[in-house]
């Protein structure tokens, strides 16, 4: 079975680990994820693709209690077999902040400002029988 990244436009997989793909302004040296064409902060058009860090602190969460809305959730769609995860944006210094699963969903175990590892997350398997394998973070204990 092999491992696919979730969106070849918003991460690749090497050697198991997501790689977050964004991209910088060259005008103003502002990043942003996911990838656009244009800088959102000086409307430059000149922007560089970069490879994001993968590590970040906790800027703010939630739990996901329910299936999000299917397509594009690729996940488990049956109330009845969901499991609650986390969301929350990761903000990596110096960079930007990431909108991302949390590995955690116990609302005891997360707090605004802790330090976040990325990690690969297992979404659901295609049609090919393909691990279908999208980005999340961890907190680092
Ligand atoms: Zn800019």
């Amino acid at each position: 079975m092999a491992q696919v990244s979730i969106n070849d436009n918003i991460m690749d997989l090497v050697d198991g680990k997501p790689v977050l793909k964004g991209v910088r302004c060259k005008d103003c040296g502002n990043y942003v994820f996911p990838v656009q064409k244009g800088c959102p902060k000086c409307a430059g058009a000149d922007m560089e693709p970069v490879q994001l860090g993968d590590r970040g602190k906790l800027w703010a969460w939630t739990i996901q209690g329910f299936p999000p809305k299917a397509p594009p959730y690729l996940g488990e769609a049956d109330p009845a077999k969901f499991k609650p995860y986390g969301v929350g944006y990761v903000e990596l210094p110096g960079e930007v902040k990431v909108e991302a699963r949390l590995t955690e969903s116990d609302p005891a175990l997360l707090k605004t400002g802790m330090e976040m590892q990325l990690v690969a997350d297992s979404l659901s398997t295609d049609e090919n029988g393909d691990e279908i394998v999208t980005y999340a973070f961890s907190p680092v204990n």
